[in-house]
C-alpha cells in the first residue's frame, strides 16, 4: 500500500507550520531537526507532505533526485506526529515514510546513492557497512558471555555494536553488567544480521520483510523466548513491527530498572557528577520508555541529575535516525542536530550526557567534536558498570 491510502487525510494538512515549533515558542530553534537545518518550507513537515501529495498522490510535480534528497534529509525523529494538534497528527511520521517507499518502490534511480548503499549492504552483508561478519568484533571474550543456547534472554546487540568502535565499547559494557547482575543471557554472535528498523525507515519494505523473516527463523531455530536489546532501534522494530506472539521483547533499561526496583542492584561506590539524559527517539517518542532509563540514573548514590529544556516527548533528536547515522542526509556544521543538542546540554552545566542508544551515543560524539566540547557522552550501561 502506498502514499496513495493516506490521499484522503494528506491533503488536510494545511501547512500551519505548528509541527516544527517548540510547544513553548520560546526555544531559540525549531523540534525539527531537518527544518532547523536547512529552514527552509519545503524541508518541514508539512512541506514534505505538500511536496508529496503533490509528486505521488495528485501528479502535479515531477519527482526528481532534488525531491528524494529533501525526503531522505528527516530522521524520523516523530516530533512532528507528536506536535502535529489534527487529528491525524499521530500519522505525520508514517505518511513521510510511505513517502520513501514510493521512491524505492516506483522511482528506485531517485533513491541517494548513499541510501541506495545502505540498502544494498544489508542485503548482502547483514549490516549497512558492508563488513563480513569474519571481521566483527568479538563480545565474547568477556568471562560470562556465552552463545545463546537456551540461556533466559538473547541479548540482541545489532552489527552496530559489532562493527563501530564507539557502539562496541557500551555493548561490551552491557554484557559485563547483565553478567554482574548474573542474568542469564547468550549472544548470537557474528550471524547476527540487522534488524531492520532503518530499512524500513528508508522505505524499503520489501527488504525490510526479507531481514525480519530471517531474524525470526534464526529465533526459532535457537528456541529464543525473551530478548534484550541494546539499541532502541531494535527495540522497536522487534516490538512493533515483527509480530513475535510467543517472543517477549525488552530494552535494557527496562531489564536493568525492574532489578532496581526488586532491589538487587547494590552500588559499590556514587559519582558525584551532574549528568543529563538525552531522549532517544526509538525509546521515547516511538515506545514511550522515557522513566525507567531517568529512574536508573537518579539512583545512583552522588548523582545531580538535571533536565535539558526540551526533554522526554518534546526531546530534540540527534540526527542519527532513518539511517541517517549512516546516510548523513542532514549533513555537518553548526545547524546539525548533534550539535544543537550538545549545545543544548552544555547548558545545562552536566559533565556527562546519559545515553541509551548506540546510534545516539555516536551522534552526540561527533556533536561534542564538532563543538570542542569537554562533555562526555555515555551510555547508561557504561555509566552502571564503573559503579557496581
Ligand atoms: S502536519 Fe499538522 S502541524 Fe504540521 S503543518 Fe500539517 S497540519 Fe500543521
Ligand atoms: S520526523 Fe523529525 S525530522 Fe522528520 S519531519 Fe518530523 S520532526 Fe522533522
Amino acid at each position: 500500500m502506498g502514499l496513495d491510502e493516506y490521499r484522503e487525510i494528506i491533503h488536510r494538512c494545511f501547512r500551519c507550520g505548528f509541527c516544527k515549533l517548540t510547544t513553548d515558542y520560546n526555544w531559540r530553534g525549531f523540534n525539527c531537526p531537518e527544518y532547523n537545518k536547512f529552514r527552509l518550507e519545503s524541508y518541514s513537515p508539512g512541506g514534505m507532505l505538500w511536496l508529496s501529495y503533490a509528486a505521488f498522490v495528485t501528479g502535479e510535480l515531477k519527482p526528481d533526485n532534488h525531491l528524494a534528497e529533501i525526503l531522505y534529509s528527516c530522521s524520523m525523529c516523530k516530533n512532528c506526529a507528536q506536535s502535529c494538534k489534527f487529528k491525524f497528527g499521530d500519522m505525520v511520521t508514517e505518511m513521510l515514510r510511505k513517502t520513501r517507499e514510493e521512491i524505492v518502490e516506483k522511482h528506485p534511480e531517485l533513491v541517494p546513492a548513499v541510501v541506495q548503499k545502505f540498502l544494498k549492504n544489508v542485503y548482502r552483508y547483514g549490516n549497512p557497512y558492508g563488513v563480513n561478519s569474519s571481521e566483527f568484533k568479538s563480545i565474547e571474550k568477556i568471562p560470562g558471555v556465552e552463545r545463546y543456547s537456551n540461556q533466559e534472554y538473547l541479548l540482541y546487540l545489532s552489527p552496530i555494536s559489532y562493527i563501530e568502535p564507539s557502539a562496541y565499547e557500551s555493548a561490551h559494557s552491557l554484557a559485563e553488567v547483565l553478567v554482574k547482575l548474573k542474568i542469564s543471557f547468550g549472544i548470537i554472535g557474528p550471524d547476527e544480521i540487522c534488524d531492520g528498523n532503518e530499512v524500513l525507515m528508508l522505505g524499503d519494505s520489501a527488504l525490510f520483510d526479507y531481514v525480519k523473516e530471517k531474524n525470526l527463523e534464526q529465533f526459532k531455530k535457537m528456541n529464543v523466548k525473551k530478548i534484550i536489546t541494546f539499541s532502541p532501534h531494535s527495540y522497536n522494530a522487534m516490538k512493533n513491527y515483527y509480530s513475535m506472539d510467543e517472543i517477549e521483547v525488552f530494552h535494557y533499561t527496562q531489564i536493568i530498572y525492574d532489578f532496581l526496583n526488586k532491589g538487587k542492584i547494590k552500588f559499590n561506590r556514587g559519582l558525584n557528577k551532574r549528568i543529563t539524559y538525552h531522549d532517544p527517539c526509538f525509546l521515547g517518542r516511538y515506545n514511550g520508555i522515557y522513566e525507567e532509563p531517568r529512574e536508573i540514573l537518579r539512583s545512583i548514590p552522588g548523582i545531580d541529575f538535571v533536565e535539558m529544556p526540551r526533554n522526554r516527548e518534546k526531546a530534540f533528536c540527534c540526527g542519527g535516525g532513518g539511517g541517517n547515522f549512516y546516510t548523513d542526509m542532514i549533513g555537518p556544521g553548526e545547524n546539525a542536530p548533534s550539535r544543537v543538542r550538545v549545545r543544548e546540554a552544555e547548558e545545562t552545566g552536566a559533565e556527562i550526557i546519559a545515553v541509551a542508544c548506540p546510534v545516539c551515543k555516536l551522534m552526540l560524539e561527533n556533536g561534542a567534536q564538532g563543538e570542542d566540547s569537554k562533555l562526555e557522552i555515555k551510555d547508561i550501561s557504561a555509566i552502571l558498570l564503573e559503579l557496581l
